[in-house]
């Protein structure tokens, strides 16, 4: 089986951005990640293109994005104190929409890092 090479990867797992990771990848898996720190491997080489699971859950069952997203958002709407957190396996174009999101709900906005 050949592998893809993929140069300078950025690898978005602990917020230093790495991009200079070099990726050995096929269709479905990444098979190596030099450079990488132990994390940022264990990042890259545990994610596939697999379709493990349905596109979104509603108390555990599976629904549709456009479900997922109205109830998400009916939540967000009724909160007394809305939090958005995470965004660290996000790009910066998924940041800057849960920051525009927060200023809208008039939200407190955090990342992992504060942990
Ligand atoms: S390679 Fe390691 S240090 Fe670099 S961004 Fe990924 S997790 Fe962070």
């Amino acid at each position: 089986m050949e592998l893809k090479v993929i140069e300078n990867a950025t690898c978005t797992f602990c917020g230093c951005v790495c991009d200079d990771i070099e990726l050995h990848a096929d269709d479905v898996r990444i098979h190596q990640a030099k450079k990488a720190c132990v994390l940022g491997k264990s990042w890259f080489l545990n994610h596939t293109a697999e379709k493990k699971y349905p596109d979104a859950l509603i108390d555990g069952q599976p629904a549709s994005l456009d479900e997922a997203i109205e109830v998400a958002a009916n939540h967000l709407y009724e909160a007394d104190m809305p939090l958005v957190y995470g965004m660290s396996n996000t790009t910066c174009e998924a940041q800057k929409e849960c920051v525009a999101m927060a200023d809208l709900l008039g939200a407190l906005l955090d990342s992992h890092t504060s942990l």
